[in-house]
């Protein structure tokens, strides 16, 4: 297959979905120029609304220990979330780590000054090491570019858990429009299905999910509706630049670099770094670079050059595949042979979309169907 490329930003066909004008401008930059006036952040009025937002917020968590729920991962979006959360809007977070047995240690070092410079209270998650083995396992014979949504799908599970034990309404975000809106569906998806992950987990899996924090459609429902819990994606309401944004965290919190998008964890490294690119020819980068090309961060010329270089340096691959093979106890024989297992997707399981309930709802009980919808996953 040829590469067809972008010419205003650099996402390519290996997106599936990509769809080219004819002037070779790709779907999801228009898309995203489309969209970003319609941002808080982009109206007149951005100070008012963010004011507000933090008056409702302050007011909904008058007379609690927290008045809002942060993640904290120790990457450089939360971290300067609860920095910005705390230091310039005068919040009161409870930040949540989750541990999924696959932190850096630089990582850890970096949750650890964060919550103790900012004066914050920190409750860390840690996930049962067999059950989620067990689940990363099944995912990797799933063979789909899917392998870390169980992360991501246990950490949003933790926040909405922990809102609710301390009856809080708002869950702040740092996951935002202007450097995360182009990320295609099939280089990743299903973060919210947990149909599709106990499917996976059942066809492949060993262990039952018992402790696994799941989010379905019906809990999704009583926190959102009956509790009243919902998710603030505070960086669309100001302008924020990412260098400025790491020049602060790294000054006034000691944050130290991963270097790459999400590398704080060992696993995310080797699989965005490594995997996702080697055996389905997906360079996340690629996104993440087209989101600043389109803010106008970064040029299309220093995204081109820097996407000639590999997403980790190879020198540092026989080292990853060591430590992901004795980490999951498998030999590194055994763990290349489910590497190359033939390439699935999600749509080669049962999921969200191809559950009964969906199809029957979406047609005649359209406001019941909105909550089957895997949240974040609408475009699929
Ligand atoms: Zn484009």
């Amino acid at each position: 297959m040829s590469v067809k490329i972008c010419n205003f930003c650099v996402m390519d066909n290996t997106d599936p979905d990509i769809l080219f004008d004819e002037k070779g401008q790709c779907s999801h930059c228009k898309s995203y120029l489309q969209n970003l006036p319609k941002l808080p952040a982009q109206q007149i009025n951005a100070d008012q609304l963010l004011q507000d937002l933090v008056s409702d917020i302050k007011r909904r968590g008058r007379g609690k220990k927290y008045d809002c729920v942060i993640g904290l991962s120790g990457g450089v979006d939360s971290t300067y979330v609860a920095y910005v959360v705390t230091k310039i809007l005068g919040l009161r977070p409870i930040a949540v780590h989750m541990d999924n047995g696959w932190n850096s240690e630089l990582s850890v070092m970096n949750v650890e000054n964060i919550v103790k410079k900012l004066g914050i209270d920190l409750y860390t998650k840690v996930l049962d090491w067999d059950e989620f083995r067990d689940l990363q396992l099944a995912f990797l014979k799933a063979s789909t570019p899917d392998s870390e949504i169980p992360t991501d799908h246990a950490i949003c599970g933790t926040l909405y858990e922990v809102a609710s034990k301390y009856n809080i309404k708002h869950l702040i975000s740092g996951a935002n429009f202007v450097t995360e809106r182009i990320m295609p569906a099939a280089w990743s998806q299903g973060h919210s299905d947990y149909r599709y992950i106990k499917n996976v987990s059942q066809k492949f899996g060993t262990l039952k999910l018992s402790t696994f924090p799941y989010l379905n459609s019906i809990k999704r429902f009583y926190y959102e509706k009956v509790r009243g819990i919902s998710f603030v994606p505070i960086f669309n309401y100001f302008k924020f630049d990412l260098n400025e944004a790491r020049n602060i965290i790294e000054q006034e919190l000691d944050w130290q670099d991963y270097g790459g998008k999400h590398y704080e964890s060992i696993y995310t490294k080797f699989f965005q770094g490594y995997i996702l690119p080697q055996k389905f020819g997906f360079d996340k980068r690629k996104g993440h670079f087209s989101n600043l090309i389109c803010a106008g961060i970064m040029s299309r010329d220093e995204a081109l050059a820097k996407l000639k270089n590999p997403p980790i340096e190879e020198k540092e691959i026989p080292y990853l595949k060591q430590y992901v093979a004795k980490k999951f106890a498998l030999s590194e024989g055994e763990l290349e042979s489910l590497l190359n297992l033939p390439v699935k997707s999600y749509k080669n399981y049962p999921n969200a979309y191809n559950s009964v309930w969906y199809i029957y709802s979406r047609k005649y009980i359209k406001p019941i169907y909105r909550f089957l919808i895997p949240v974040g996953d609408e475009n699929v």
